[in-house]
């Protein structure tokens, strides 16, 4: 008898008969004789209709408040779960995070656990019964709910697999599992059989949905494999492990598009040495998140550094970058929203060599030019305009052969 700890997303319990099937899926899984614990997220776009509303009434949005409003919307979503279940007469008890043991730091609207003590999820299961815990959320230090983020549930999931010394973590989700590429942007998007979990945070680093970055980091730490799978085919889907546990790797595993980042350049500042190092400590201190940085080669003792920041952080970033930029004295700060960054991932990357220039290669002859480019071991990433992003993971994805290979 196999203990399964099985996440639902948003989607898989967004309307009556979507939690009617979840509540099916797992009779079919007592059935075969196992133990299931669900966590559950808010029912379809719930968590953006709490937060459109906590706009609406307020400027300044106090976390302890918020993080009240938004894990409500779990909170719906376990007991309408557990009423489904009760009425397939399957025994089940609902738990908020707090309930479940979930210990988390104080920060608001971004909570990191610190321990999970699941007495009563234990409990209910020795008792035969199903538990269903509420995703993304936990209790601090200082006794306020807290809320984990977006994506939160699963994090959540992993983060009780472990404890729970479960048997497979299981996330179930709209699609039937990791796919080569954004299954929306390109027809010919292949289900992946098997990845590594650097693949997988290389791969949600720089912008793929599903699974959770944090939720796979913590995966990796304590070695919990993830099996993403679809909650409307219910077929298996995608195995996130060790490498060692993959016989061959593919060159290239996957093409991942972000739309979700803007540029920003401060031109004509004096190249001496503290100069970068005092732009970004002023950027760190306002949390803006930086992420690709290129500094220009200098020509006549003056450089251009550009760098990309999370959308949200723009508006943030370009005060501070125009404060600095005076005490500097730089020329110019501009910014480009209009841009977007394609990555090439692949752990078999380390070992081949040309996968860079086959990249470069493809985009040239699509005449998509690229703005900067980063790497790390195993993903080369290209800025190129925003305009040609679906056009550039279409020709990569093709380049790869990623739609044929098997993997
Ligand atoms: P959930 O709400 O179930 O937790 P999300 O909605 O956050 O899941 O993420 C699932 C979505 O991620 C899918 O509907 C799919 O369109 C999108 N997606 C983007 N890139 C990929 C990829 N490489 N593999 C699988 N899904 C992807
Ligand atoms: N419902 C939250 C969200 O949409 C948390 C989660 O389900 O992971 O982000
Ligand atoms: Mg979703």
């Amino acid at each position: 008898m196999a203990l399964l700890v099985q996440k639902f997303g948003g989607t898989s319990v967004g309307d009556a008969d979507r939690i009617r099937a979840v509540a099916d899926h797992v009779r079919r899984c007592r059935r075969r004789g196992d133990s299931v614990v669900l966590v559950v997220s808010a029912m379809g776009k719930e968590t953006d209709e709490l937060l459109r509303l906590a706009g609406a009434v307020s400027s300044t949005h106090p976390g302890r408040e918020m993080d009240m409003l938004i894990t409500a919307g779990e909170r719906k979503a376990i007991a309408l779960v557990c009423m489904a279940l009760h009425d397939l007469d399957i025994p089940a008890d609902s738990f908020t995070g707090s309930q479940a043991g979930f210990l988390t730091d104080t920060t608001h609207r971004n909570a990191k656990i610190l321990d999970v003590i699941p007495e009563r999820v234990r409990e209910t299961i020795d008792a035969g019964r199903v538990a269903v815990v509420a995703g993304a959320q936990g209790v601090s230090t200082d006794r306020n709910v807290t809320f984990l983020g977006r994506g939160g549930s699963d994090t959540t999931a992993v983060a009780l697999a472990k404890a729970l010394g479960a048997d497979s973590c299981e996330l179930y989700t709209d699609v039937s599992g990791v796919f080569t590429t954004d299954p929306r942007m390109v027809d010919s998007a292949r289900k992946v059989q098997r990845i590594s979990f650097d693949e997988m945070l290389e791969m949600t680093a720089v912008g793929c949905p599903k699974p959770a970055m944090r939720s796979v980091e913590v995966a990796q730490r304590f070695g919990v494999p993830l099996h993403v799978r679809s909650a409307f085919t219910w077929e298996p889907g995608t195995l996130v492990t060790k490498e060692d546990q993959i016989m061959e790797q593919a060159i290239v595993s996957a093409i991942t598009p972000d739309t979700s980042e803007a540029k920003v350049t401060v031109s004509g500042v004096p190249d001496r040495p503290g100069v970068a190092a005092q732009v970004f400590r002023a950027l760190a201190d306002e949390a803006a998140n930086v992420d690709m940085i290129v500094q220009n080669t200098s020509a006549d003792g003056v450089t251009d550094i550009s760098f990309t920041v999370p959308r949200e952080d723009l508006a943030n970033a370009l005060v501070v970058c125009k404060a600095m930029g005076s005490e500097v004295g730089a020329v110019a700060v501009t910014a480009d929203e209009s841009i977007a960054r394609v990555s090439v991932i692949g752990a078999g990357m380390k070992s081949n060599p040309g996968v860079a220039a086959t990249m470069f290669e493809t985009l040239a002859a699509a005449e998509i030019n690229i703005q900067m480019i980063s790497t790390s071991p195993i993903r080369i990433s290209c800025v190129i305009a925003e305009r040609d992003i679906e056009r550039a993971v279409q020709v990569l994805h093709d380049a790869y052969e990623l739609s044929t290979s098997t993997h």
